[in-house]
């Protein structure tokens, strides 16, 4: 019988996410990106959600956050967030394939299982209540694919007063779930020298690349082994390609990565100190002049002196339904997650189902996991919420 019910409840999430994710949603499908997040604010305005819709600085789709209000005073705020966008085209409605335990295509896990995973979730935590003990912001944005680049500052209002934020990104590759990403900073330097011919140079050259070797020398000794920040020079490239003139430009693209927003802070002005310092002038008296460019900065995600107490129930579910205990782990990519953690609140992503293939057309999501991980948030809400009642003092209605 448990069975049954069980099975029947798989059926109606599978059908939920086949739908969704028939719909072309990739970065540079706007109208898709629309439908997947007017169905996502539909189902959220059932349950009983205040739709808005945040058109950032310069999105094509705006971003959805939808509030389920509480009653109580000073409620905790948590963040539900997911994204409408995905990396990989759809270009067929019929390459959307279940096959056995597994749906495939592009998008089914990222995001859109995530999307699906967390509107089960909440559908059963709310039917068996009257009110809720905090309040709940689901977020899902148009552009997480490229980093949000529109919503920045919409991040920056609200992150200081959330207290949980849990992402909907899949589930790491054996189930986990994640509790730190590191933060990246892509900076492309560019030196500007004076170019002659190697032979004839009587003293006006400028070498680009003499100067910018040098610093960047000095550069690499300012990584201290003692911190996780890493230094990586990818490209490099000057605007000529020939023996005999001197190199007037260099431009160079430096990947930092770091676990520690401070490391970075600390980093950045020797960079800009190191690079914008003379050290050969021609004989008028001119130097390599740098210039910097920043093509992403996203932060890291890091929790401080968090227990995951909180988060116990959501793993003994899953153990019990999946007969394995998924556990809390680092990741290296970044998430929206990244730009809505602070030093004050609590930031865990994976609460999608488990996948396979991200970014890819053959992206695939096992169908189970879709059951077991809405199953297993829904508890995490019931033992948030049984926790906050229990401190206002109200009954436990659920
Ligand atoms: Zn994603």
């Amino acid at each position: 019988m448990l069975t049954n019910i069980f099975a029947r409840k798989q059926n109606q999430i599978l059908d939920e996410l086949y739908k969704v994710s028939r719909i072309a949603s990739a970065g540079s499908q706007a109208r898709g990106i629309q439908k997947v997040i007017a169905y996502a604010a539909e189902e959220l305005a059932k349950l009983g959600f205040e739709n808005h819709f945040v058109k950032g600085d310069n999105a094509n789709v705006p971003l959805l956050e939808s509030t389920y209000k509480s009653n109580a005073k000073n409620p905790l705020k948590i963040a539900l967030v997911a994204h409408a966008d995905t990396v990989a085209t759809l270009r067929w409605k019929r390459h959307i394939k279940i096959n056995g335990d597994y749906i495939i295509g592009p998008g089914v896990a990222d995001n859109k299982g995530g999307i699906i995973t967390m509107l089960a979730a909440l559908r059963k935590f709310l039917v068996a209540r009257q009110s809720i003990p905090f309040e709940i912001r689901v977020i899902i944005s148009s552009e997480e694919e490229i980093g949000s680049p529109s919503f920045q500052n919409y991040f920056q209002q609200i992150k200081k007063n959330l207290d949980f934020c849990f992402g909907f990104e899949p589930a790491l590759g054996d189930g986990d779930i994640i509790n730190q990403r590191n933060g990246n900073y892509w900076v492309e330097v560019i030196a500007k020298g004076i170019e002659a011919h190697c032979g004839r140079a009587k003293g006006e050259e400028l070498n680009a690349f003499h100067d910018f070797s040098q610093k960047y020398q000095k550069l690499l000794k300012q990584v201290s082994p003692h911190n996780d920040l890493r230094l990586h020079l990818g490209s490099i490239q000057s605007n000529t390609s020939t023996f005999n003139i001197v190199c007037g430009l260099v431009r160079a693209k430096i990947d930092i990565r770091f676990s520690e927003i401070e490391d970075l802070n600390v980093f950045l002005p020797k960079l800009h100190r190191i690079f914008r310092a003379d050290i050969a002038k021609n004989i008028f008296g001119e130097s390599v002049q740098y210039d910097f460019e920043v093509h992403d900065f996203c932060p890291p995600m890091r929790n401080q002196n968090s227990t995951y107490d909180f988060v116990q129930t959501y793993l003994d579910t899953v153990e019990r339904l999946e007969k394995r205990r998924p556990d809390i782990a680092a990741s290296g990519g970044a998430s929206d997650l990244c730009y809505l953690n602070t030093k004050n609140n609590v930031c865990l992503d994976g609460f999608g189902p488990i996948a396979n293939g991200m970014h890819r057309q053959d992206e695939s999501v096992y169908i189970p996991s879709l059951t077991t991980r809405s199953e297993a948030f829904c508890s995490l809400l019931n033992s948030l919420a049984q926790r906050m009642e229990a401190s206002y003092g109200n009954s436990i209605s659920c």
